[in-house]
């Protein structure tokens, strides 16, 4: 059983706003075990949507549509909705009156335009609107384009098309959807359980490689993986005519993930990692020190200051701008040569020092470092920028490097990550002298 989304409207397809009504609507369709395959944006044009409604009601057994409900000439969805699908355009007297009562409400006069606000197709419903002028419609069609009654028997409707047109206005188009529309969606006989496990450490196509079969197209659950700011998050649908079977399906997948991905995996759930890892010093009573160079230039103080709870584990964090020199060093403390960015002993010998520091000062666990960048450029042309991080723990300074090209910001999120990566597998495993001598 598929459902479709068609957004309605020219400042959506030039690109002036975005079209959110769609992800809200896919949310809440999933919620309900529809699967949506397709969303559709278009412009304000008779032809694009008349066919468009066509094909998606063919398609699909649910079409929900948002979007040009307006009074002004450009807003066309009821006049495509009729002519789609042969019906003529009716004044309902209801919406008429709603429409005059609200003007009347705000002692203004009901201009001429917005008549046809109060038209609908002949065979269809008034999705009433409780917060705006413009009515919805909601229309059922069998699969040829036929109009059918709202009220049908379950094996009527399963061969039919659900549409329900919606305004574009989030504010309208959300309580219409909720009160209205979503209790004569019909059952769609399936539960769909959605699961996220993030994971830290690899590349999509190594997680791939290493998931194998589970994520074959067509497989229940199915597995679908996403990148996005160096974090790989794997998305289980599990699609099952009961919610216990779906649950199971679920847990089952989510445990073969877990089991062929190790300790890449940092939560079951939506939470980064910086939560992660909070939630994990807070759990061992455990503190860090952030003293940043520009390779995270603070990425990792912006997030650690987020909200109380992984801002409770943070006891002092610094930003050394620019390089790390004798006066850059003397700001954290430390008396000692500058580095040079390119020499790895340099750095490692700096952030041991460093951290010593900190960990007298702060009295802290952890301190969290990354070092100051550089760019090479390559024979390819290709400039490389190349950073270190580095994780020191009461027992030793480990030294990580991070190479990228492109962009800054996200060079420095994958930089971050990695240190704060690399703190929560130490964690993890630690049985830990606390605040043991540097
Ligand atoms: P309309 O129903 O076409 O008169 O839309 C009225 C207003 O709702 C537009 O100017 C947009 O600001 C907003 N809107 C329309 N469609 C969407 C959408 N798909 N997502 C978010 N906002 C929308
Ligand atoms: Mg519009």
């Amino acid at each position: 059983m598929f459902a479709e989304i068609i957004a309605i409207g020219s400042e959506l397809t030039c690109g002036s706003k975005l079209d959110t009504n769609s992800q809200w609507l896919s949310r809440e369709l999933e919620s309900l075990g529809w699967t949506v395959m397709r969303h559709t944006t278009l412009a304000d044009d008779m032809d694009a949507i008349v066919s468009e409604f066509r094909a998606a009601a063919a398609r699909a057994q649910v079409v929900l549509i948002t979007g040009g409900l307006g009074p002004t000439l450009d807003d066309i969805t009821r006049d495509a909705l009729a002519l789609a699908f042969g019906q003529r355009l009716i004044r309902d007297p209801e919406s008429l009156q709603h429409i005059q009562v609200l003007f009347a409400a705000r002692g203004r006069e009901m201009p001429e335009r917005n008549h046809r606000q109060a038209d609908r197709p002949e065979h269809s419903d008034v999705l009433f609107n409780s917060c705006g002028t413009a009515p919805g419609v909601l229309m059922r069609v069998a699969a040829h384009g036929e109009p059918m009654s709202v009220e049908l028997d379950d094996q009527e409707i399963s061969r039919g098309c659900l549409i329900a047109v919606m305004p574009g206005v989030p504010a309208e188009m959300k309580p219409m959807f909720t009160q209205l529309v979503r209790p004569v969606l019909l059952d769609s006989g399936m539960v769909l359980r959605r699961s996220v496990i993030r994971t830290f450490g690899f590349g999509e196509s190594d997680a791939e490689r290493l998931l194998g079969d589970l994520t074959a197209r067509g497989r229940n659950p199915e597995v679908g993986i996403t990148a996005s700011e160096a974090v790989i998050s794997l998305w289980i649908t599990a699609r099952s005519q009961s919610a216990e079977e779906a649950e199971r399906l679920s847990q089952e997948t989510c445990q073969l993930i877990r089991e062929r991905l190790g300790e890449s995996v940092y939560a079951d759930s939506d939470d980064e990692l910086h939560d992660v890892v909070a939630q994990l010093l807070t759990l061992k009573n455990r503190s860090v020190a952030l003293v940043e160079g520009a390779t995270t230039g603070g990425q990792m103080a912006m997030w650690m200051s987020e909200n109380s709870t992984v801002a409770s584990v943070v006891k002092a964090a610094l930003v050394i701008p620019g390089q790390w020199d004798t006066a850059a060093l003397r700001t954290v403390g430390v008396e000692m040569p500058g580095i040079e960015i390119d020499k790895p002993d340099d750095w490692l010998n700096a952030a041991t020092v460093v951290s010593r520091n900190m960990r007298l000062i702060h009295r802290v666990d952890f301190v969290l470092l990354s070092s100051p960048f550089y760019d090479e450029p390559l024979d390819s042309g290709v400039v490389v920028r190349r950073g270190h991080v580095a994780v020191s723990t009461p027992k030793e300074t480990l030294s990580f490097d991070v190479s990228m090209s492109g962009n800054l910001a996200i060079f420095r999120q994958r930089a971050a990550r990695t240190a704060l990566n690399r703190l929560r597998l130490i964690v993890q495993h630690a049985s830990l002298v606390r605040n043991a001598s540097p």
